[in-house]
């Protein structure tokens, strides 16, 4: 239920335990006009402001979270037409603590583009959910909006990177290093010019070769490993073994969190125990993210190659896995929010968002202290409060 819109006044959130993600106690934050005016131990906030305040029991205040890869306009087609997933709804991401999305294109770009995706995306900024959108494609040559990388991350402000682009996998197009490496340069270059990460966001299938690839255009080329993000790192324990060995030349790992029983069964990590084998194993939090895949095909092939069966990911993963990272593996709250939120803000080169600071849009989640369920999600503008009776009887 959208309780306020705190565009039009200013809130006052009192009783709250602060993880920004870090850990900062006991805390008031204010928020004016959609970001973040001042957090202290208590806030008097004088006369001069229409203000509401609301008190949030002793909840946990975290910051909105940041999902690396949705296919927001709709995944899937795998297994022909009927198969084709249908885009994000923004109720569904705020309803799953997403208040930040990076907007890709999958393995269709020939009945889906970028101007879809594009008007996906604002549709999804006006309803509450900022949404950033990748230029190119599965495919290389890469599809784009402008026919060129470089020009979409130029010219179009929501565009703030490029990809999935697909490697080691039999659904892509096979692309070579020196294709790889135009990618990456002119991912770079369009970056710089628009003051953007340019970040390149790689999906990783099954092949054996894994992250290969990666490893080669980081020996033979200046482009620095920090400027590829490949993701489905945790599909196999073969794939995930490889992620130490690329984040120690400087490169970030993406970790699927939609795992189905299926998948589980074909040998694919849980995102959440990905997350804390990886950090044993030496691979920085700041290096980590996760993300739901979001409205893409989880298709099924036998053998042969042939689909046999097909599902959607679903975006609420991303509280699941961080419950379960929590809950069922020990690991601190502080870091585990980190994966989903300052790690893929600092990646995507989006400084407004993933943390509850001064001046940060005022993307935040009062989470239950134990169950970590979601009770109320603050995200451009608005309050969204969900099963809390105590905080909606506040605004009956
Ligand atoms: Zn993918």
């Amino acid at each position: 239920m959208t309780l306020l819109g705190v565009r039009d006044t200013a809130l006052l959130i009192r009783n709250v335990e602060l993880y920004a993600p870090r850990p900062l106690g006991r805390c008031e934050v204010l928020v004016v006009a959609g970001r973040v005016l001042a957090i202290a131990s208590t806030i008097d906030p004088g006369h001069s402001l229409p203000l509401r305040c609301l008190d949030a029991g002793g909840r946990l205040l975290v910051p909105g979270l940041v999902d690396s890869l949705v296919h927001i306009g709709g995944g899937g087609g795998e297994g022909g037409f009927a198969t084709r997933a249908p885009p994000l709804g923004a109720d569904a991401a705020l309803r799953a603590g997403v208040t930040t999305v990076i907007g890709a294109l999958g393995t269709d770009e020939v009945t889906r583009g970028h101007a879809d995706l594009l008007a996906c995306a604002r549709g999804l900024t006006q309803a509450g959910v900022s949404a950033y959108v990748l230029s190119g494609s599965y495919r290389v040559p890469v599809a784009t909006l402008t026919g060129s990388l470089r020009s979409d991350l130029v010219l179009i402000p929501e565009m703030i990177g490029v990809g999935e682009i697909a490697i080691a996998d039999h659904r892509g197009s096979q692309p070579t290093l020196d294709e790889l490496a135009r990618i990456g340069a002119d991912a770079r270059v369009g970056g710089m010019l628009a003051g953007k990460r340019g970040t390149v966001l790689v999906h990783v299938g099954d092949a054996a070769e894994g992250l290969s690839l990666l490893h080669a255009l980081s020996t033979r080329t200046p482009l620095p490993a920090s400027g590829w993000h490949p993701t489905h790192i945790n599909r196999n324990r073969l794939l995930l073994a490889q992620a130490s060995a690329w984040s120690a030349r400087g490169g970030s790992v993406d970790l699927t969190a939609s795992t189905t029983p299926q998948l589980l069964a074909e040998g694919e990590v849980p995102a959440a125990q990905a997350l804390v084998e990886l950090l044993g194993s030496g691979v920085p939090i700041g290096q980590i993210t996760l993300s739901s895949d979001g409205q893409a095909s989880l298709p099924q092939f036998d053998a042969d190659g042939r689909l046999v069966a097909i599902e959607f990911a679903a975006i609420d993963s991303l509280l699941n896995s961080l419950r379960q990272a929590v809950h069922q593996h020990g690991l601190s709250l502080a870091t585990a929010l980190a994966a989903i939120t300052s790690s893929p803000a600092d990646i995507w080169g989006l400084p407004r968002k993933g943390r509850i600071e001064v001046g940060a849009d005022a993307d935040m989640l009062l989470l239950e202290r134990d169950s970590l369920e979601l009770a109320a999600t603050i995200a451009a503008g608005s309050l969204h409060v969900y099963d809390a009776a105590d905080l909606r009887d506040q605004f009956a």
